[in-house]
């Protein structure tokens, strides 16, 4: 089996130089063949680590409060955050050799505070998947065996992480992309409320699902980031000012109460072990709190709801890579219309290309509402559910995927993943914060993980939960 070097803590000052070395070190050693870097920035983080080492580092006195709380941290982004100078193309070709011209309000953020870029990840085109097989990259291999899939769309950031070629993975969650890959990889990956994160700067899939989140092995790395991501930017209409919010501050305790979704628990697509496993974490857990079962109606139906509303704002979304500004232009058109035509056929792949045709179709069934009211009436039924749930409960508890990483040469329809979407994509028609971290490993030897869903804006609540709740199952 392949083998990595270990990371030191990021915030291990002795060990900066080490950290970067092992990191590049592993990348050369595994990135051509399991993919997970479309492009790695390895001048720009030895620039970045050496100004550290010599300005900025002898300068931290009290590391707890410092201007530079994420000095030393190695940090890989998904292909889909802007990052100034550097190739940002979504995994597309439509947006081949696009160079921004300015950072995501994360990517800001994230250099401000000292962090690294180590490179930008392979995903989905457009965060458009379960497998991060559609990309223009080529796939992703999952690190535990060569032959399965990471998960995806944010495939690229959960193998950085789990080979340990960052400490931290920057990725985007529209209906799981973030959570799934952490669950198959067997790492830690947590998306907040929606409106927490800034996403200007972007590149959009679906406005009112899309949640920038991080994925690490540690949860004290993710709340790290957090902290510093979490900031109110005017450039993003979407956001709330969460650090006003005043909920950050928590005391985990053991009256909290937990909810566990049992109509979930007995599905009979749930691997046994997955099944098993996360049982054998309720019984864990139920030591230190109170559980509390209950169904949830219709979660069969989530990822309906968000196919439907997810292509019908891709197709809008999408509908500005013409060719007429910027990214990939065909070579040969006699005319406007013709070129934009050519563009777009050339430019998306097969996944995109559906999901624009299905959410025109939708809009244009519309007149005679047949579905996408349905959908938005089901989402605001899931919501209302939610705020019920949580007017009893601190958390609920779900499976994250009904079994380990499947293959890579089995068709989509060959296994769960399409069921398996409603298990993340509850949270995500909501938009309350949820986290996957690891629950267990199957026979095998694959990992899988369990989902944690927190209340809407305590965000920080449900990370200091979850930090409980591995070193429970550790
Ligand atoms: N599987 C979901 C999809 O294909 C996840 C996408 C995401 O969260 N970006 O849309």
């Amino acid at each position: 089996m392949c083998k990595t070097e270990d990371l030191y803590q990021y915030n291990d000052f002795n060990n900066l130089l080490n950290n970067l070395n092992a990191v590049l070190r592993n990348i050369s050693e595994y990135n051509t063949k399991f993919n997970a870097f479309c492009r790695v920035y390895e001048d720009d983080a030895k620039l970045s680590i050496n100004k550290l080492s010599e300005k900025i580092i002898p300068n931290i006195s009290n590391n707890s409060n410092n201007r530079y709380p994420l000095a030393g941290m190695i940090i890989g982004i998904k292909d889909l955050f802007c990052y100034k100078g550097h190739i940002t193309q979504a995994a597309s070709k439509i947006l081949e050799n696009f160079i921004p011209d300015y950072n995501a309000a994360v990517v800001d953020m994230l250099l401000s505070a000292g962090g690294t870029i180590i490179g930008h990840q392979n995903c989905d085109e457009f965060g458009m998947g379960s497998s991060n097989t559609s990309t223009i990259y080529g796939v992703t291999h999952n690190f535990l065996d060569y032959n399965r899939t990471t998960g995806g769309s944010s495939g690229g950031s959960a193998l950085s992480v789990q080979a340990n070629m960052c400490h931290v993975s920057l990725g985007t969650d529209t209906g799981g992309s973030i959570r799934q890959p952490a669950s198959y990889c067997g790492i830690i990956g947590f998306r907040p409320s929606y409106g927490v994160i800034s996403r200007y700067g972007v590149i959009a899939h679906s406005s009112s699902f899309d949640t920038v989140g991080i994925l690490g092995k540690r949860i004290s790395d993710i709340i790290d980031v957090f902290n510093v991501i979490s900031i109110y930017d005017i450039k993003d209409s979407s956001m709330v000012d969460y650090k006003k919010l005043n909920t950050q501050l928590c005391n985990i305790n053991s009256n909290f109460k937990l909810c566990i979704l049992n109509n979930l628990l007995d599905l009979s697509i749930l691997q046994a072990e997955v099944k098993d496993g996360i049982k054998n974490a309720i019984d864990i857990m139920s030591k230190s709190f109170t559980i509390y079962e209950e169904n949830i109606e219709n979660v069969d139906l989530c990822s309906s709801v968000y196919f439907t509303l997810t292509t019908i704002e891709a197709s809008s979304n999408l509908s500005r890579y013409t060719g007429v500004n910027y990214g990939y232009r065909t070579k040969e058109y006699s005319n406007f219309d013709e070129m934009i035509i050519k563009t777009r056929t050339e430019g998306f792949g097969g996944e995109v290309k559906k999901r624009i045709f299905i959410g025109n179709y939708l809009l244009e069934t519309n007149s005679e509402n047949k579905y996408i009211d349905k959908a938005l009436n089901l989402r605001e039924k899931f919501r209302r559910r939610f705020d019920e749930m949580f007017r009893k409960y601190d958390f609920i508890i779900l499976p994250i995927t009904s079994t380990t990483a499947f293959f890579i040469n089995e068709g989509l329809e060959d296994n769960n993943s399409f069921w398996d979407d409603n298990f993340a994509t509850l949270a995500s028609i909501v938009g309350y914060p949820a986290i996957s971290i690891p629950c267990g490993v199957d026979n095998n030897n694959m990992p899988f993980g369990i989902q944690i869903i927190g209340n809407k804006y305590k965000d920080n609540e449900l990370l200091e939960f979850a930090d409980k709740i591995v070193k429970l199952l550790k």
